[in-house]
Order: structure tokens, then C-alpha cells, then sequence
């Protein structure tokens, strides 16, 4: 038979759009069966398995699955409180599914910063994060551990603050919370178990990785065109963020003009459009890069 890769995704959740995302842009050719938690890929030999994150990172270790894609925060966690977890490695950071895990407490009460919490009680779904990060500040508290709203243990009585995954702010601001300290920040990760494979799987992988490396450079990269003065060349081309070397070529029956094509490879802004166009380039036209290779 020949090779195929199993890769754990969330099912539903805060990660499962972006997983999908990814590996759809990365040609794997999903279609998904409502209700159905497993899928074969059309475009690639691989498998997927539809499952909650908690479970990403043991289905990984044990080598249930290949491949998995789940939070930092995730795989820090049962990577703290399970040993077996430790038979899996990180092999791309993924960019989406940023958040940070916070320490907060009620506003304008008496705990403002992680001194305060010195005999507290903090309320979160990830107790071993937080207890290594306490033990680092030398603070003795309680955990009381909750696998979900943790924002409202406080108005509960339950504790006094709280440890949360936090990425705009509204739900702590929303539940009268303000936050004091940074735990940790997370993104998605995809993640391999340790375990020894064939050179067909690795092969399976590299070439995964190839094109995922492309989706998320071109994610960045937008292609840049515009018209401008030739004497004004020099200075433009210093404004444009992250290009290497631009083509500039003569405009067809204009001697004074040409055009200047370039990858950027970081974000453009309002700003930068704003001075390329003082310094004397028109007709400016910004891309979206689809795939990128080599
Ligand atoms: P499951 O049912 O799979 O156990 P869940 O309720 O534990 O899901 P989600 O809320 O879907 O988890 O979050 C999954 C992951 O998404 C988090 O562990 C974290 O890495 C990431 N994430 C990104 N932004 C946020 C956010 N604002 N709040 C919580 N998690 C976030
Ligand atoms: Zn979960």
C-alpha cells in the first residue's frame, strides 16, 4: 500500500477554520462529510481526523496520528502534565490562531499586578502553565481549574482572578476584568510524533511543508506595480517594504515613465501608498500573491 499521513485537527473551535484554510490552500483537496469525522484527502495521500484539541497532542505522541495542528498553549500544557507527550516535535509555527494566556483580576480591586496574587486563588483551564509560571515568581496560590467561561469565576466568588486566553480584550472588559501579566503568547502549531517513519512518509511531509512554507510566505507577500517618473525611480523603490529587486521597465511611448513591478514581502500600508504617490508614482496597483515556490 502505498504511503498516507494522518494529521488530528480540531473539529470545530477556535482553530478549525484556520487548519482547514491552510491545508486546503496547501492542495490537499478537502471535502468534509457533515458529522463525518474523518476525511480523505483528494489532492494528497493524506487522512484527517476531526477531533477536539485537548486531544492533539497524546493522538500525536502515541502515533494515532502523524501530524496534528494545535495551539502552544495546547501542547505546553499536556506536554507539562503527561510524559508521553514528550515524544513529539514542532515543525512549523502556522501564524494563525494568535492569542495570549493572561492573568487578570477584577477592576479596580486589590489585585493590580502578580505580586497581589501571594495566597489567592486564580481560576483557569490551564493549571500547569500557570503553576510553573507561579513557581517561577515564587508566588504561592490556589488553582481552581475550569475548562470553560474561567471570566466569570471571579463575579462568582469562585476566585479572585483568573489565568485566560485572551486576543482582543472584549470578553475580559465585558466581565469586568483587566489584565495584569503576560503568561504566554500561543499560535497554531503543527506538530509530528518522534516516531520513526519510512522515507515515503517523510517525503509526504516535505513536501507538506514546501507547501505550506509558500501559503504562508505569500500570505505576506503582496506584488506591488506602479508608474512613475524616471528621476523619481530611486527614491520609490526605497519605499517599497521588503522587495529584493524590483523589474523596472520603460513605459511604451513615454520616455520620462517607467513602470515598477516588485514582491513585497511585508505588509504594505496606507502610509507607504501615501508617500510612493508623493514621491510621483501613479496608477499604483497592490496584489494578493497566491502561491509562491522557489
Ligand atoms: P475543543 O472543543 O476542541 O476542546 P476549546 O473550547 O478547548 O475546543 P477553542 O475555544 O476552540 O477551544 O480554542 C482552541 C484554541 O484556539 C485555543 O487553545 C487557542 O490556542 C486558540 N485561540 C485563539 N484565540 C483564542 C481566544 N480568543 N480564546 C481562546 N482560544 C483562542
Ligand atoms: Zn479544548
Amino acid at each position: 500500500m502505498s504511503e498516507m499521513l494522518r494529521i488530528a485537527v480540531q473539529n470545530k473551535g477556535r482553530l478549525a477554520d484556520g487548519s482547514l484554510q491552510l491545508l486546503e490552500q496547501a492542495g490537499l483537496g478537502i471535502t468534509r462529510n457533515p458529522g463525518a469525522l474523518t476525511c480523505r484527502a483528494r489532492g494528497l495521500p493524506f487522512e484527517l481526523l476531526f477531533v477536539r484539541d485537548d486531544d492533539i497532542p497524546s493522538l500525536v505522541a502515541r502515533g494515532v496520528c502523524d501530524l496534528g495542528i494545535a495551539g502552544e498553549n495546547v501542547l505546553r500544557e499536556e506536554a507539562l502534565e503527561a510524559a508521553d507527550v514528550d515524544n513529539l516535535q514542532t515543525v512549523r509555527a502556522l501564524g494563525f490562531s494568535r492569542c495570549t494566556l493572561k492573568l487578570a483580576a477584577p477592576k479596580d480591586g486589590s489585585i493590580q499586578s502578580i505580586k497581589d496574587l501571594q495566597g489567592c486563588k486564580i481560576a483557569t483551564s490551564y493549571p500547569q502553565i500557570l503553576a510553573e509560571f507561579l513557581r517561577d515568581k515564587t508566588i504561592k496560590a490556589d488553582c481552581v481549574t475550569l475548562k470553560g467561561a474561567v471570566e466569570i469565576a471571579p463575579a462568582l466568588g469562585l476566585a479572585d482572578a483568573i489565568c485566560d486566553l485572551v486576543s482582543s480584550g472584549a470578553t475580559l472588559a465585558a466581565n469586568g476584568l483587566v489584565d495584569f501579566a503576560t503568561v504566554m503568547q500561543s499560535e497554531a502549531l503543527l506538530v509530528r510524533s518522534n516516531t520513526v517513519w519510512g522515507d515515503g512518509k517523510e517525503a509526504l511531509l516535505s513536501r507538506l511543508l514546501r507547501r505550506i512554507d509558500g501559503v504562508i510566505n505569500s500570505r505576506a507577500t503582496k506584488y506591488i506595480m506602479l508608474n512613475a517618473p524616471k528621476e523619481a525611480i530611486s527614491d520609490i523603490t526605497a519605499l517599497l517594504p521588503g522587495a529584493d529587486a524590483p523589474t523596472i521597465m520603460p513605459l511604451a511611448g513615454r520616455d520620462d515613465q517607467m513602470a515598477v513591478h516588485a514582491v513585497c514581502r511585508e505588509t504594505i500600508f496606507w502610509d507607504t501608498l501615501e508617500q510612493l504617490e508623493a514621491n510621483g508614482a501613479h496608477s499604483i496597483l497592490v496584489l494578493p500573491i497566491e502561491k509562491m515556490m522557489g
